[in-house]
């Protein structure tokens, strides 16, 4: 890579980083859309760069929704895209915990949505836990809970349903099955809504588990490279000809930067230029891997030179 990085890709300059790659890796939340909003342009960019023959994949940290779901909702909203496409952490959990994990055939204690259980089931894991866990109305035995002697894993995506009993029962197995796993799909810690508002993310639940478990999760979700990973393993993507545009320095460039690949921020979701400048200038090692290659308003900055 030449020249300075945090470049704002417009005009000329875009047709020439567009041609030095053959795939583009595109964050969902803040990216091609926000909540049920499609970002203006969105649909045409994915399907025109999609038609000039470059592989597109869409990889994202939420984990309640299958590939299934996805492509639906991306098919009501123009975008082209197919399942195999699709690497949110539902999915890539299920195939981290199969073939890392060798659990295929066995069980795990699930904090998570029914898309995870799903998407487990399809690569033959098999959950408990999933939907509301509400002990009350007695003293409870927290210590002495019922635990299921397979479950091998304990897993946290996100969960409407998390409580205080959910919150005990994944310690127990942490604590007391020998020889337990811990994975987590991603550690967002705030999701961002319209009008400045937010609510807590995955990474709230994680780290309430972890806190009471006195023990690290294994991730799956960006920054992790085992999102990236699994698209190459499965595409034979080169990462020295692959574009990861994200809304986030945190998740999704830093994934970029962890992979090798070239990297664009897009201005529509959570990160600023601002921010990005902000590592740059600090000097500190670690921190550049926060900075983008290039930055765009909006991905649909990229129409002119997909039109032309
Ligand atoms: N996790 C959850 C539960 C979400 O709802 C979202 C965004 O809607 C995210 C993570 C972040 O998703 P992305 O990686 O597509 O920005
Ligand atoms: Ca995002």
């Amino acid at each position: 890579m030449s020249g300075s990085k945090c470049t704002r890709l417009t005009g000329a300059l875009v047709k020439p980083v567009l041609d030095s790659v053959d795939s583009v890796l595109f964050d969902c939340d803040g990216v091609i859309w926000r909540g049920d909003q499609a970002i203006p342009g969105a649909s045409r960019v994915i399907n025109l760069l999609k038609e000039s023959g470059k592989k597109v994949f869409f990889v994202t940290n939420n984990s309640t929704k299958t590939r299934k779901m996805y492509v639906e909702k991306m098919t009501l909203m123009g975008f082209n895209a197919t399942e195999e496409e699709v690497f949110g952490t539902a999915y890539c959990s299920a195939m981290y915990l199969k073939n890392e994990c060798k659990l295929e055939g066995k069980k795990v204690y699930l904090i998570g949505s029914s898309a995870m259980r799903d998407e487990l089931q399809a690569v033959g894991i098999q959950q408990t836990g999933v939907g509301e866990d509400h002990i009350s109305g007695k003293q409870m035995d927290w210590a002495n809970v019922d635990l299921n002697p397979e479950v091998k894993a304990v897993v946290v995506g996100f969960d409407e349903h998390f409580s205080y009993s959910k919150l005990n029962r994944a310690l127990q197995y942490l604590v007391q099955q020998p020889g337990c796993l811990f994975v987590g799909t991603n550690r967002d810690t705030r999701l961002p809504l319209e009008g400045g508002k937010a609510v807590p993310g995955t990474g709230c639940l994680l780290q309430a588990v972890e806190t009471a478990a006195q023990r690290q999760a294994q991730t799956v979700g960006k920054p992790n490279r085992y999102m990236f990973d699994c698209v190459a393993s499965q595409f034979g993507v080169d990462p020295g000809r692959c574009l990861m545009v994200g809304d986030r320095l945190d998740t999704d460039i830093m994934l970029g930067s962890n992979c090798g690949l070239k990297t664009l921020l897009t201005l529509t979701g959570v990160s600023t230029v601002e921010d990005a400048e902000a590592h740059q200038k600090s000097g500190c090692a670690e921190r550049q891997g926060m900075v983008p290659d290039y930055y765009v308003e909006s991905i649909a900055d990229l129409l002119p030179a997909l039109q032309g």
